[in-house]
């Protein structure tokens, strides 16, 4: 293949959820897309099964979220380590609650969007080679039919933990392995816990039970005395023993449907970007499924990552955009690497001082509302902001809540979430803004259902991934378009 001849816009490396939301979004925004995935069939297993409320708010701005929420079950709380209540229902946002659903839902409905809105997804490529150049990067990929040349302006790899991309790119992953040898299976249950995910620790171990919804639950298991390689069958009596143990409850554990063994570890790349190539999801972050924050992590970052290169590839942005992927998704990543790393500690601590910081987080979170406001902000995403530049309105940076809309035409957007689902900015406003006519293909605009709300004086640019972008107590003429230009490129 000539290194001049462009196959696609954008290579996506990988169609597991992260790069398949990333691939959808793409396409929809008209950009020609090729997925490109190693496996020549799909993944019947699951690894993830909680989607938290920022991952929905991002799928109800895509229309996706009350399908998804069909396919599962919704908990208000967690419960972890049988001491540590983490409550939801309190959330401000329209999706207080975990959704428990295996991650090949997940998948499904991402994929049939990529697919509807165009992404070409070929089953099957296992890429193995990267060269980049000033213009565009050229991927080469073992098929079945021997190997084969892609080419696009840009390529994202998201093709997971082991990530080949990664490696031809020559970015280190550091850091350590934190569990080894941690027991998976579905099963039945003879006793239906509560409504809650359950989790307990101790002496023995952890476990920790989820429903999946229809009957099935998912059992995870660490047992401290039993370290066997990942390899090894999983022995279902041990299984329920340690669950017993751990939560002094029995819940009786009928068939199994699946079982595996893993290990995990905390990881992260130092840069997420080389160049026309970027790193997204388990490629860039990996960490222990503590809190179940590596799939909704992932997600996160191809909504941040796909509406800038789609801004970039149409020429409204400068390259440099991209690299805000960087200074705004890798704290993320850091962050959570950190919580979740502190969840499992406390869960494998079998000294004193663990135990002691158990009860005591315990005893804390049940009893300091704030503390436990901000780990729920935290697990379920919507606590995350982004840098804002010294001086800029308070709300820059920020997770836009899902405002209610002046219903302008039957069928018109009632709530952000559905002004995003047209893949552009949402300028909100109370006063007509002639001025944003000239960016019309790139921007909705909308005002307030509440004209005497907290936004009665300020006009609010959201960015399509539904965070502030820019906020201004009445601005001039001039100072919105200097906005308008600054995100949106000149008209
Ligand atoms: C036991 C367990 C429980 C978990 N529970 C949760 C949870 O409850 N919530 C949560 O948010 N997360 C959870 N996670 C983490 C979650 O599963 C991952 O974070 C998520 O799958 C990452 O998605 P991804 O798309 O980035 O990568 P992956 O899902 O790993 O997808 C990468 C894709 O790239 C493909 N690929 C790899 N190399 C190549 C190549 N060279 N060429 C082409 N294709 C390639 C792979 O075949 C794969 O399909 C859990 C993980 C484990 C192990």
């Amino acid at each position: 293949m000539s290194e001049t001849e462009f196959t696609a816009d954008v290579l996506v490396v990988g169609a597991g959820p992260t790069g398949l939301l990333l691939a959808g979004d793409l396409a929809t925004a008209g950009l020609r897309v090729t997925v490109l995935e190693k496996r020549a069939e799909e993944s019947p297993l699951t690894r993830a099964f909680a989607v938290h409320a920022r991952t929905l708010e991002l799928l109800d701005a895509r229309g996706l979220a009350d399908e998804l929420i069909a396919t599962g079950r919704t908990v208000s709380s967690l419960q972890l380590f049988g001491r540590i209540r983490i409550d939801l229902a309190g959330l401000p946002t329209r999706f207080p609650f975990v959704l428990v659903t295996p991650q090949y839902n997940t998948e499904r409905v991402l994929r049939e969007r990529a697919v509807k809105a165009g992404a070409d997804l070929r089953r099957g490529v296992e890429v193995t080679g990267l060269r980049q150049d000033a213009e565009g990067v050229t991927l080469t990929a073992r098929t079945a039919d021997g190997e084969q040349g892609f080419r696009a302006r840009y390529a994202v790899g998201a093709d997971g933990v082991r990530s080949s991309v990664r490696d031809l790119l020559g970015i280190p992953f550091p850091g350590e392995s934190v569990v080894r040898s941690v027991m998976l299976a579905d099963v039945r249950l003879e006793h239906e816990p509560e409504e809650l995910l359950t989790a307990g620790a101790g002496e023995a171990g952890f476990a920790f039970l989820a429903p999946f919804g229809d009957g099935w639950y998912r059992v995870v298991g660490w047992n401290r005395e039993h370290q066997a390689p990942d390899s090894d069958p999983v022995v279902l009596a041990e299984l329920a023993d340690l669950l017993r143990e751990v939560t002094g409850r029995d819940f009786g554990m009928g068939e199994a449907r699946w079982t595996s063994r893993f290990h995990s570890d905390e990881r992260q790349a130092p840069t997420y970007r080389s160049g026309r190539v970027l790193l997204a999801g388990d490629a860039a972050h990996c960490h222990s499924p503590a809190g179940g924050q590596g799939m909704n992590t992932g997600l996160q970052d191809a909504a941040n990552l796909s509406w800038k290169l789609a801004s970039v590839l149409r020429g409204w942005s400068p390259d440099a955009l991209l690299d805000t992927y960087q200074t705004e998704r890798h704290p993320v990543g850091r962050a959570v690497l950190r919580s979740s790393g502190a969840l499992v500690r406390l869960a494998l601590g079998r000294h004193a001082p663990a135990r002691a910081l158990r009860s005591a987080i315990g005893a804390a979170a049940n009893h300091l509302g704030p503390l436990a406001e901000s780990g729920a902000k935290q697990v379920s995403g919507i606590g995350y902001a982004y840098p804002a530049e010294k001086g800029a309105h308070p709300l820059v940076g920020r997770r836009v809540p899902d405002l209610r809309l002046a219903v302008d035409e039957p069928g018109g957007p009632a709530r952000l979430h559905e002004a995003l689902r047209s893949g552009r900015a949402v300028l909100v406003s109370n006063d007509e803004l002639s001025v944003a006519d000239s960016w019309a293909e790139r921007v909705v605009t909308a005002a307030p259902a509440d004209p005497h709300g907290k936004l009665r004086d300020t006009v609010l640019l959201v960015r399509p991934d539904g965070y502030a972008a820019w906020a201004c107590a009445d601005p001039t003429r001039g100072e919105l378009r200097t906005a308008l230009s600054h995100w949106l490129g000149r008209p």
